[in-house]
């Protein structure tokens, strides 16, 4: 899962004359009915090689080659989108599967290309999930319905020692007598530790569980700056596993998200109805697309449509049309116009958010966009 230390770290690197590969790659299985991102890389590949000399070549056609290798190999665990940094030279390779769509890049460079990354972890809501009792706390984070643990290694004798993480978890033998002196101890090193790593990571949503008692204890501690990150609290064992908490906040994530939605939404359709910078319905949003004005996409999660596309330059519509209004190419009967529309917006470095069933947006047209001009 993405992390804001991991690509800080990555950000860092910079060897002097080594070079760096980075790929981003539509993989998304809807918009690739046959694997077609097999033959996008290879004709972009191929294509970032003309542009290359000798020297540049014979330094990275190892990466090329490796990159090539990997997406023909790796179909089966592929998401939506696939990103490979890599530098032969400096014996690096790192990839992330991301369940968000991107726009296909490869970018040759003396450092590794992470801006899509960091756009990534800025535009879809992070948030940290604390697991609290008297004599532990576990952290997890939940981006893009996904949920990853910071853990560590139990330290045998060094109380707070840190992991790569960030996280920490005093060891075992510091708590042998379990005295409020060792809780509160303890409480506050979670508290510390929990307020570097939400400002660290730039996590704006908290939400904790835990034993009554270890909740209600660790939230009176919380500095008003962590107090207002909480959206909920739920009850649950020390024990439990990523997907029993996964499931634990699912409720608090979907009430909170439910919210910003309504809000977005409410605020879609009464610009769009003034005709600022908002537009709603499909046909409205194929042709802003068209014009390069969206900002921000919105969708309901199910909504889908047919129309058609033009096999030459791309151009997407819900009109029976012939050919093409723009290079009068041939058009092609798709069931997925959605789908390609997403795509087709974040290429223009668009925002695409998805949102759940909406009684307001269905009766208005179920997608919308915000506009830039
Ligand atoms: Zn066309």
């Amino acid at each position: 899962m993405l992390n804001r230390e991991e690509l800080r770290e990555i950000a860092k690197m910079r060897a002097g004359e080594a070079y760096f590969v980075s790929l981003y790659l539509n993989v998304n299985p809807i918009t690739n009915k046959k694997y077609d991102y097999v033959i996008h890389v290879k004709n972009m590949i191929k294509e970032t090689l003309e542009k290359m000399d000798k020297k540049e070549i014979k330094r990275t056609n190892g990466d090329f080659e490796k990159i090539d290798a990997y997406v023909m190999a790796n179909k089966r665990i592929f998401k939506k989108g696939l990103v490979i940094l890599t530098s032969q030279e400096k014996k690096f390779w790192v990839e992330f599967h991301l369940s968000v769509p991107i726009k296909n890049e490869i970018i040759l460079d003396k450092t590794p290309y992470i801006k899509p990354l960091l756009d990534i972890l800025d535009n879809y809501q992070r948030y940290a999930i604390l697991l609290v009792d008297k004599e532990s706390a576990r952290l997890f984070i939940i981006h893009i319905g996904e949920i990853e643990e910071y853990t560590e290694v139990h330290s045998e004798n060094v109380p707070g020692k840190h992991k790569k993480g960030g996280w920490y978890s005093l060891s075992e033998k510091s708590y042998e007598r379990h005295t409020d002196y060792h809780v509160s101890l303890h409480l506050k090193e979670v508290v510390k530790q929990l307020d570097i790593f939400l400002s660290r990571e730039n996590v704006g949503r908290l939400i904790i569980g835990g034993s009554e008692d270890a909740v209600t204890k660790v939230k009176a501690l919380f500095p008003q700056t962590v107090n207002e990150k909480i959206i909920g609290t739920f009850q649950a064992e020390m024990f439990a596993n990523s997907k029993e908490i996964l499931k634990k906040t699912e409720p608090i994530l979907r009430a909170f998200e439910k919210q910003k939605e309504d809000k977005t939404i409410e605020d879609l359709v009464t610009k769009a109805m003034k005709n600022e910078n908002a537009v709603i319905g499909i046909e409205n949003v194929l042709n802003a697309i068209q014009e390069g004005r969206i900002m921000k996409l919105i969708f309901i999660k199910d909504y889908r449509h047919s129309g058609l596309k033009c096999n030459n330059c791309g151009y997407l519509s819900i009109q029976h049309i012939s050919a093409c209004p723009y290079c009068k190419g041939k058009t092609q009967k798709v069931n997925y116009i959605v789908d390609l529309a997403a795509q087709k917006a974040v290429e223009q470095g668009a925002l695409v958010e998805v949102t759940s069933d909406n009684k307001k947006f269905k009766d208005s047209g179920s997608i919308g966009a915000f506009l830039r001009f």
